[in-house]
């Protein structure tokens, strides 16, 4: 049999025999059907972002195998998810819901516990439920990506109608994207923010309806998120409290017209007075979406060449080299480029463009940059579809930097101040320096504070590189931390380690989300660690890293 055929011993699950596991996965393939139990004992392939694999983290950081599933379940309903759980329960054994599994730089479709099983939620439970032209609204199951919310309102006839958000990468799922709290670049961006209802899956098995979802028969689910009583939906982004299998969705109406603009600004140090332009200009809603500041560094990345092309010495790569590189681009190489997006009809568009020309231009050698004189291949272009919810995935281009580029993130969040700007941009600068890395920061402008992505790009075939990241990366957090900074979402190695930076009052928050996990959880069997919550059956075994 060819190399990638052949069979690999399958991981399994700690405390249990491998024949007792083998024996619960037999019981679990007569209950849904031999070909949706799949065990993991192939060598691990790592694929691309479209065909990425749901066995293991394709852009790994420590050993392949930390990160990696025993086997692979596919439910096609609800009532098969709770089959799942049941089966967990019953044997104690881990499991991990993911919904596409396109989580990348945050761990991809990995579970945090080795040996886990994974859920796979989307391969058949991939229904758009609902699409509301009137309320402006979706819902939709684990399965359905950015792309397909698009495709479908296209087919429907409904594009100019009304918009969905898409995040960088389109070929996410929209369910696994919210309840990880991504964002997107629409001014409907702040996707948890713009949800509207939950259907979830207990750790015990009991199905619930979040919000209106809970009072039979109503036609609001969708239209108002608290329905009556604690707002529960919270607990279920970013933890290990329930498995969700359907989720409402607020769409925007096509605001009848938009522009897509970008401004460059010379220096690094125009940084900080650049922020404090942005920040009344984005409060009051002049500037419309999360709108991206970006390091020259990349700039010069995101045209998809190797590092290499540019660059032939190690260490990061000399200011003066990337400035060079980026001097033959067409956006040229100013230190910043600001992407941003206006919406409205001309008339309402030229106000608010106006008065961002007047605040940009405050800044000495400020440039807007006329988009006609942009190839259609340039970078641009991709901001500006995601910008009008047209999913797209250009934004891969910079993981060529290096030969198996695999990139994982550092995302702090702060105020919109150049002050707070300045100090993360030192700080990751600094440590960057330390082990050696590029350097890409990009700072995403919400509406009151802003998350600034450092995306490492890394050699995963290279030990050397990927030890160097992640010690870059623990420095950062740390480093962060002590200045009052925290990560707004983070990948599995690094879990524990932020979620410990969250220690206020003696870790006050932790004990309560392991009191909520010991009650909703008694057997610990759903995603253990996720986020650094760990049920009492692993707590103080060493699982943290
Ligand atoms: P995407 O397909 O958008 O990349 P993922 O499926 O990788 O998103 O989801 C990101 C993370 O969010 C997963 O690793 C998982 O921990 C969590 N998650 C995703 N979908 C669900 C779900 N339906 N229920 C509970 N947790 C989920």
């Amino acid at each position: 049999k060819p190399q990638n055929e052949r069979q690999r011993l399958p991981v399994v699950p700690q405390g249990i025999e491998r024949d007792e596991f083998l024996k619960a996965l037999a019981e679990l393939k007569e209950q849904l059907g031999q070909e949706n139990v799949e065990i993991n004992d192939k060598p691990l392939k790592d694929g691309w972002y479209m065909e990425h694999p749901n066995t293991h983290d394709m852009m790994t950081i420590l050993d392949e195998e930390e990160f990696v599933a025993s086997a692979i379940v596919y439910p096609g309903s609800t009532e098969e998810v709770q089959q799942i759980v049941l089966w967990a329960n019953k044997y104690r054994i881990p499991i991990f819901p993911i919904s596409m599994g396109r989580n990348l730089g945050y761990g991809g479709a990995a579970p945090r516990v080795r040996g886990s099983v994974t859920i796979d939620l989307g391969k058949r439970m991939n229904k758009i439920l609902d699409i509301n032209a009137e309320d402006y609204t979706c819902l939709v199951e684990p399965g359905v990506s950015f792309y397909a919310l698009y495709e479908a309102i296209k087919e429907r006839g409904l594009e100019d109608h009304m918009w969905i958000d898409t995040p960088d990468l389109g070929g996410g799922s929209i369910i696994g994207n919210t309840v990880d709290r991504g964002v997107g670049y629409t001014p409907y961006g702040d996707h948890w923010a713009c949800h509207s209802g939950l259907e979830v899956v207990l750790p015990t098995g009991e199905v619930i309806r979040t919000g209106m979802g809970a009072l039979p028969g109503n036609n609001t689910w969708q239209a108002f998120p608290y329905g009556f009583g604690p707002f529960s939906d919270g607990i279920f982004s970013q933890s290990n409290f329930g498995i969700v299998t359907k989720m409402g969705m607020t769409l925007m109406p096509n605001p009848g017209g938009h522009e897509a603009f970008m401004y460059t600004f010379p220096k690094e140090e125009d940084l900080a007075p650049l922020i404090d332009i942005i920040r009344p200009l984005r409060i009051s809603n002049i500037l419309e979406n999360v709108a991206q500041l970006r390091h020259v560094t990349q700039a010069l990345a995101a045209r998809g060449r190797p590092r290499t092309e540019f660059y032939s010495g190690s260490g990061p790569m000399p200011s003066e080299a990337v400035h060079a590189a980026a001097a033959k681009t067409p956006v040229g190489d100013h230190a910043w480029a600001y992407y941003g997006m206006s919406y409205g009809p001309p008339q309402v568009r030229a106000h608010k463009l106006a008065l961002v020309d007047a605040a940009f231009r405050r800044i000495p050698g400020a440039r807007r940059i006329d988009p006609s004189t942009l190839p259609a291949d340039e970078y641009f272009w991709a901001r500006d579809r995601v910008a009008r919810g047209v999913p797209d995935i250009h934004e891969l281009r910079w993981v060529n930097w290096q030969p198996n580029g695999a990139h994982i993130a550092f995302s702090p969040v702060s105020p919109i101040r150049g002050a707070d700007a300045a100090r993360l941009f030192a700080l990751g600068k600094e440590a960057h320096e330390r082990y050696g890395i590029d350097f890409f920061p990009a700072f995403c402008v919400g509406l009151r504070e802003m998350h600034l992505i450092v995306e490492i790009v890394f050699d995963r075939a290279d030990a050397g590189q990927r030890k160097a990241a992640l010690a870059c990366l623990r420095d950062m957090v740390d480093e962060a931390a002590k200045l009052g900074y925290g990560e707004y979402r983070t990948h599995l190695v690094l879990m524990d380690q932020v979620a410990g930076t969250y220690n206020w009052n003696d870790g006050a928050l932790m004990k309560f989300n392991e009191r909520l996990k010991d009650a909703l959880d008694p057997q610990g069997i759903l995603a253990p660690g996720r986020c650094g919550i760990w049920p009492k059956r692993y707590r103080g075994r060493g699982w943290e890293m």
